[in-house]
């Protein structure tokens, strides 16, 4: 079969089940002003990417230092300024260290390629990011997947290799269902037959201030790591991994997506540090996420969510479609979930309950999302 004939069937394939995707760039006014429509799709939680000091802080380390780290961390492209975000990431998260990466992926990819190869064991949630899931590929370690918070069979599957090096993966607050994890249980877990539990805090950081590791007492034990995003919650781009300086030496000497990789960007990492800091001086912009994620699910009669997204299931992919559209054409822009970026194959749409919007913004969204939910159900 030729190139051009495996494209086009794997496109017409695509087009038939529903689910081709396309990139709908916005300009920089939607950017700015976040109009016409009310963003609800993004993961800028805390909406601190357009924060003054935020853009301020970028806008002037592009100046100070040029547009990019020039170079792999290990050659010349670590700068005092990765060191500074480094350091205020670990004080919040009240971690011993951090460091920084130019993607959440890529510290996903890192943690468990550097710690896990075939002689491991890695406990994988089977409502675990694409990002670790391709990090158990590349590691090669065998692989237990578990039922979704089944902390019984995290403990059954730790009993089933004693001794074996094993990592237990989960996240804080999951992506797709917005429920949380049993981080207390698993870490017990972990303790008990020496694992090393690494929990992705992508959606925990910033919605719930430090973090849910942070928050139940979890933070800076030697068995617990955490993985954290700088483009959610941060509002810039990047990712952390946070833990034992130990294990972060060596991230540094044998992590492949580090090594080879150029340092996170000046302007992203200056982003980062002062979206940290606006984190950290304002809590109430999480407590709007909560009463706004809690006032939605109420309105659509569903279980809150532990983070800042309501996923709200859909009959079909093509339902779910048409109501992203038709939301669109009311001024409301939200996300959509389909396969098969869903473990479970059920289409949502995606609400951000942001503190990024306005009160006013948010009640006519509201109003709306009820609305036409229902004519969907
Ligand atoms: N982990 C989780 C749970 C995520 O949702 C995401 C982003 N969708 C990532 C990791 C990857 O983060 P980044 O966008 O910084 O690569």
């Amino acid at each position: 079969m030729t190139w051009n004939r495996w494209l086009a069937d794997a496109a017409a394939t695509r087009e038939e089940a529903g689910l081709t995707r396309r990139l709908r760039p916005r300009g920089p006014d939607d950017a700015a002003s976040r109009s016409p429509s009310v963003d609800l799709a993004g993961n800028d939680y805390l909406g601190l990417s357009g924060h003054p000091d935020v853009r301020r802080a970028a806008a002037d380390a592009a100046m100070l230092w040029g547009g990019g780290a020039g170079a792999s961390r290990l050659v010349t492209g670590t700068l005092t300024l990765h060191q500074e975000l480094e350091a205020e990431l670990a004080d919040w998260l009240g971690q011993p260290a951090a460091l920084t990466f130019s993607t959440g992926y890529h510290a996903n990819l890192s943690v468990v390629g550097a710690l896990a190869d075939r002689t491991a064991h890695v406990v994988s949630d089977a409502h675990i990011h694409a990002s670790l899931i391709d990090a158990v590929r590349l590691s090669r370690a065998q692989l237990t997947v578990v039922p979704h918070n089944d902390v019984a069979a995290v403990r059954a599957a730790l009993a089933a290799r004693p001794g074996v090096r094993t990592l237990v993966l989960a996240e804080s607050v999951y992506s797709v269902l917005g429920d949380e994890a049993p981080l207390v249980e698993l870490a017990d877990a972990c303790a008990k037959h020496g694992a090393l539990l690494v929990v992705d805090e992508a959606h925990g950081v910033g919605v719930h201030g430090p973090g849910l590791v942070h928050r139940h007492g979890l933070a800076g034990r030697p068995d617990v790591l955490v993985t954290a995003t700088l483009s959610k919650s941060l509002g810039s781009q990047g990712g952390a991994v946070l833990g034992p300086q130990a294990v972060l030496d060596h991230l540094v000497n044998t992590a492949r997506p580090f090594i080879f990789d150029t340092g996170l960007a000046p302007a992203a990492t200056a982003a980062a540090l002062a979206a940290a800091r606006v984190a950290r001086s304002r809590p109430d912009l999480a407590e709007t996420i909560r009463a706004r994620v809690t006032d939605l699910a109420r309105t659509l009669g569903i279980h809150a969510p532990a983070g800042a997204v309501l996923s709200v299931p859909m009959p079909s992919p093509d339902a779910a479609i048409t109501a992203q559209a038709d939301l669109l054409a009311e001024g409301v822009r939200v996300g959509c979930f389909r396969p098969p970026s869903v473990p479970d194959g059920v289409s949502r749409l995606r609400v951000t309950a942001g503190a990024g919007v306005t009160d006013e913004e948010w009640e006519r969204a509201v109003k709306a999302i009820d609305v036409i939910v229902g004519e969907a159900g």
